[in-house]
């Protein structure tokens, strides 16, 4: 592969961009948009939605599926998130790439950490900056410029911008796996580490919700009568800390229990909430099962578990597809000069649906930063054409069919 001329027209473009590629994201991550911020999700959307528009691309709003959720008393309930944004090119093209990313972050209406400001040393410290409002804005100037390439008749795109990644994408998850069928290759822009090192094979996680039923009763006159959830609660999280280091790469982290009252009250409900992560199919099968024999088994007469949540995202191994997807990043990360190499990750993200519904993907094409959900989140500002120019010769390449979309997404098949 080499630059052509009407690719390096393409990368020029996104060059004399460079001030706005900044601008813009600094403008979204001065937005709030917590995962369970409802207001600040729709603002952002909008001007997402207006940024959008500048593309010649249809833009739609999705309505994202209902999903329920555990309280803190173990009711149920059904919740509902913002729309997502979907962009889209040339649907009916031979080859179709798959962009994704999220517009939540992991900062509640009410953190401290609101606004953007440069570092002594020019980095942006930021809510968002990097995950991922300024992998949204690098996402965009690559399709602006690719818009502007010759061979761009030969690939439709299709981009989706979701509210609940930062959540385990359960309103979005159904809009991930139909994308994934229908691509051939996929580009997500989660950040990548300050050195621009992407995410190799990542691990799948699971989020579970364990209801403990008691029964309450006077902690003084009736305590006998009592089944305390609070102290069952605390038997099966000792039992869930005790599968870790059990099985290689498995690991399970007790993150809350609530419930419990009064102190002259025997609890009659508690929730214990747990993670799991886990390094291959196998493994998923196998906490899955040592879990439903944990609650299957009641530590103490009168109490009843009910588990809820499952693992939300597959494991995503670097198969025959991921590894010839990477070695074609590569080759294009070297005719800009930029050193393209990648790590193992036990975080998780859309990659992962996506790769799980059959779409071969990079997922970590943002900006680089690092330190990213927490109040030190930040990103560097001559990463943002940088990474733009990758993803736009990225698309360029499989617009000539020097990257072969067709035979990547045919290798992840033979696998799936
Ligand atoms: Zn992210």
């Amino acid at each position: 592969m080499r630059i052509l001329q009407q690719d390096q027209a393409a990368l020029d473009l996104v060059g004399r961009g460079a001030a706005i590629l900044i601008e813009r994201a600094v403008a979204w991550s001065n937005l709030n948009s917590g995962s369970d911020n409802a207001a600040g999700l729709n603002d952002t959307l909008a001007l997402l939605e207006a940024e959008a528009a500048r593309l010649p691309a249809e833009v739609t709003r999705i309505p994202t599926a209902g999903f329920s959720s555990v309280g803190d008393d173990g009711a149920i309930r059904s919740q509902s998130r913002a729309d997502a944004l979907m962009i889209a090119a040339r649907p009916e093209a031979p080859v179709q790439v798959v962009l994704t990313g999220h517009y939540d972050t992991v900062y509640p209406v009410d953190s401290a950490f609101q606004s953007v400001t440069a570092r002594p040393d020019g980095a942006l410290n930021g809510p968002g900056i990097a995950d991922m409002k300024g992998g949204i804005s690098v996402m965009l100037a690559a399709l602006a410029a690719f818009e502007t390439h010759p061979d761009r008749q030969g690939v439709g795109w299709t981009v989706l911008l979701s509210p609940d990644e930062e959540i385990g994408s359960p309103a979005s998850a159904p809009l991930l796996a139909e994308l994934g069928r229908r691509g051939h290759v996929g580009m997500t822009y989660e950040p990548a580490l300050a050195d621009g090192t992407l995410a190799g094979a990542r691990k799948g996680s699971g989020n579970f919700h364990l209801v403990v039923t008691g029964r309450s009763a006077h902690a003084g006159r009736a305590f006998h009568e009592g089944a305390n959830a609070i102290a069952g609660a605390a038997i099966v999280a000792a039992a869930l800390h005790d599968l870790n280091g059990r099985r290689e790469g498995v690991t399970v982290n007790v993150a809350r229990i609530s419930g419990g009252g009064a102190l002259n009250v025997v609890a009659d409900k508690a929730v214990v909430r747990f993670n799991v992560r886990v390094p291959d199919a196998q493994a998923s099968t196998w906490i899955t099962d040592a879990i439903a024999g944990i609650v299957a088994a009641p530590p103490f007469d009168g109490l009843t578990l009910t588990l809820h949540g499952g693992m939300t995202r597959a494991p995503k191994p670097m198969d025959a597809s991921q590894t010839a997807l990477f070695e074609a990043v590569r080759e294009t990360g070297a005719l800009l000069g930029q050193t393209i190499a990648w790590s193992p990750s036990g975080g998780v993200c859309e990659g992962n649906n996506l790769h799980a519904a059959g779409l071969p993907n990079i997922d970590t094409l943002g900006v680089r930063g690092g330190l990213i959900h927490s109040p030190e989140e930040f990103a560097w500002p001559d990463s943002f054409v940088e990474r733009a120019q990758l993803s736009t010769l990225m698309l360029s390449k499989i617009a000539s069919g020097e990257i072969d979309a067709a035979r990547l997404k045919r290798l992840r098949m033979e696998t799936l």
